[in-house]
C-alpha cells in the first residue's frame, strides 16, 4: 500500500527561513480513507479552513496537499485582515465581504486557538496609512473620501497626529489615516493552528499527496485520484489556490485565474530598534510588526507568471520603501526573503461555490486577502454544503461571473449533505 505523509509544516524553500511546526514533530504515515464525506484539495488557509470548519459540523473531512500545509501562497502573506485599507475604487462588493469576514475574525481566531491550544498573534492596534512628503497627500485624501463615501469608520490625522501614533516613523510623515479595524496575524502561526484545529476535529491531512485528477461517476464528481491511490468523496472542494486550473480545465471548467507575484522580507528588531505598535502602509509598502520581533516588509505585485525569482530589483523597492518611513531599520537584520503568488481573477475578487460540475465546489482567487477572507469563505463554504445555498455577500463571488454556469445543478447533484 502507499501512504501519504501526514508531516509536520515546513517553510518553503522559497521562504529561507527556519521551519515551524505543526501539529506536532513528528511524521506519521496515514492510510488513505476509502471514502469521505467531503475532500479538499490544497491546505493553504482556504482550503484548511473550509477543511476544519466541516470537520467541526461532524461531517468525515480529508484535505489533500501536495507539499506542506501553507507551502503555496499562505505562508508567504503578511497576515493583515486590511478591509478598509485595501478598499480601492469600484470595490464595493468585495468591501462588503471583507467586512463580513474581519466581523467573523475574532470568534474564527477564538475557535482556533481553543480547539489547536495555539496562539495566532492576532493584534488588534490596527493600521495607520501615511503620506510621506506633500505630493502624497492628495493622494491620501483622494483614498480617505473614498472610504469615508463607502462608510467605512476610519479617522484623518495630520503629520503630528499620524507620529504621535507611531513616534518611530519619520518626520516626513505628512498625514494618516487610521484604519482602527483593520488588524493582524500571524500567518507562521496561523497555519500550523489550522492543521493542528482540523486534527483536533477529526479531520485528516494528507501532506506530499498531489491530487491527480478527479473522478467520475454517473455524472457526477465521486472522488479523486492522489498519488497514493483514490478516495471517494460525496464533495469535492478546490482550494489549490493559484493552481486551480491543473484540475478543474481537465473538467472543461476555464476560470480567470492568474499567479500575481509578491517579494517579501522581514528584519529583525531589537529593543534599541523595536519600532512599531501597529501596521504601516505607504504609497510603497507595508510593515507589519509581528509579536516575535519580526517587522514584515510588503511586498512587490508582479505579473511574472510562475517565476519565484527574488529580484534585485524587488529587494531594492522594499528596502527603500521601508528606509523612507522608518529611520531605525537601518540597523535591522535581514531575517528572510521570499516570494509567493497570489491567486488573481480578472476581477481581484475570489470564485466561492458551485462550478456546474455535480459534487464539485471551488473557493479560489483570494488575491490580496486569502488570510482576511479565509472566516467568510470557510462560512460560505459551510453553508452551500449543509444548507445547499450561501448567503451574505458570497453568492456575488460565483465562478458564474465569468461563465455561464448554472449553480443550481451542482447544488441539486452534489453539494448537500
Ligand atoms: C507577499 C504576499 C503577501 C500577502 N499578504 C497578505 C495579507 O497581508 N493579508 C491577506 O489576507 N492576504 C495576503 N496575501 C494573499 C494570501 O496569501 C493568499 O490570498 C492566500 O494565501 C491564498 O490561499 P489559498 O489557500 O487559496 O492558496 P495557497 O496557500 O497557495 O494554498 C493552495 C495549496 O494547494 C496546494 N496544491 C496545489 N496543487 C495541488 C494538487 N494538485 N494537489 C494537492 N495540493 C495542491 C499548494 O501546494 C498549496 O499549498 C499575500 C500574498 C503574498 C504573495
Amino acid at each position: 500500500m502507499i501512504f501519504c505523509s501526514d508531516s509536520t509544516i515546513a517553510v518553503g524553500e522559497r521562504l529561507r527561513a527556519p521551519p515551524q511546526s505543526a501539529s506536532d514533530d513528528t511524521t506519521r504515515q496515514l492510510a488513505l480513507p476509502a471514502r469521505v464525506d467531503i475532500a479538499v484539495i490544497g491546505a493553504g488557509v482556504i482550503g484548511l479552513s473550509i477543511a476544519w470548519r466541516l470537520a467541526r459540523r461532524g461531517m468525515s473531512v480529508a484535505a489533500f496537499e501536495r507539499a506542506q500545509s501553507g507551502a503555496g501562497t499562505s505562508l508567504a502573506a503578511t497576515g493583515m485582515l486590511a478591509a478598509a485599507a485595501e478598499h480601492e475604487p469600484g470595490g464595493e462588493d468585495l468591501l462588503t465581504l471583507a467586512l463580513a469576514s474581519q466581523r467573523l475574525w475574532p470568534q474564527f481566531r477564538s475557535e482556533i486557538e481553543a480547539d489547536s491550544d495555539l496562539s495566532i498573534d492576532h493584534r488588534t492596534e490596527g493600521t495607520l496609512v501615511v503620506a510621506l512628503g506633500r505630493d502624497e497627500v492628495e493622494r491620501l485624501r483622494f483614498r480617505y473620501e473614498h472610504q469615508q463615501r463607502s462608510g467605512l469608520d476610519t479617522r484623518w490625522l495630520n503629520g503630528i497626529e499620524a507620529r504621535l501614533l507611531e513616534p518611530g516613523l519619520r518626520p516626513s510623515v505628512t498625514a494618516g489615516i487610521a484604519c482602527d479595524g483593520d488588524h493582524q496575524v500571524d500567518p507562521r502561526l496561523l497555519m500550523p493552528a489550522l492543521v493542528r484545529a482540523l486534527q483536533s476535529r477529526g479531520g485528516r491531512l494528507f501532506e506530499n499527496c498531489p491530487v491527480m485528477s478527479l473522478e467520475t461517476a454517473g455524472g457526477r464528481i465521486s472522488g479523486l485520484v492522489t498519488a497514493a491511490g483514490v478516495c471517494q468523496a460525496r464533495t469535492v472542494i478546490v482550494a489549490n489556490g493559484v493552481w486551480a486550473a491543473d484540475i478543474l480545465s481537465p473538467q472543461g471548467i476555464d476560470i480567470p485565474l492568474r499567479p500575481l507575484k509578491g517579494q517579501a522580507l522581514a528584519l529583525k528588531a531589537t529593543k534599541q530598534t523595536s519600532p512599531l505598535s501597529r501596521v504601516v502602509w505607504t504609497e510603497q509598502i507595508h510593515l507589519a510588526p509581528k509579536s516575535d520581533g519580526r517587522l514584515i516588509v510588503g511586498s512587490t505585485m508582479e505579473d511574472a507568471g510562475f517565476n519565484a525569482a527574488i529580484t534585485a530589483g524587488g529587494m531594492l523597492a522594499l528596502l527603500e520603501g521601508v528606509h523612507r518611513a522608518l529611520p531605525s531599520s537601518e540597523e535591522m537584520e535581514i531575517e528572510a526573503i521570499w516570494s509567493g503568488f497570489r491567486p488573481t481573477t480578472d476581477d481581484d475578487a475570489p470564485i466561492l461555490g458551485a462550478t456546474g460540475v455535480p459534487g464539485l465546489l471551488i473557493a479560489t482567487g483570494h488575491h490580496r486577502n486569502g488570510i482576511l477572507l479565509a472566516p467568510v469563505t470557510a462560512a460560505a463554504l459551510e453553508e452551500l454544503v449543509t444548507a445547499g445555498s450561501m448567503t451574505g455577500a458570497a453568492p456575488l463571488f460565483g465562478l458564474d461571473r465569468f461563465q455561464d454556469v448554472q449553480p443550481g445543478q451542482a447544488l441539486a447533484a452534489g453539494a448537500r449533505q
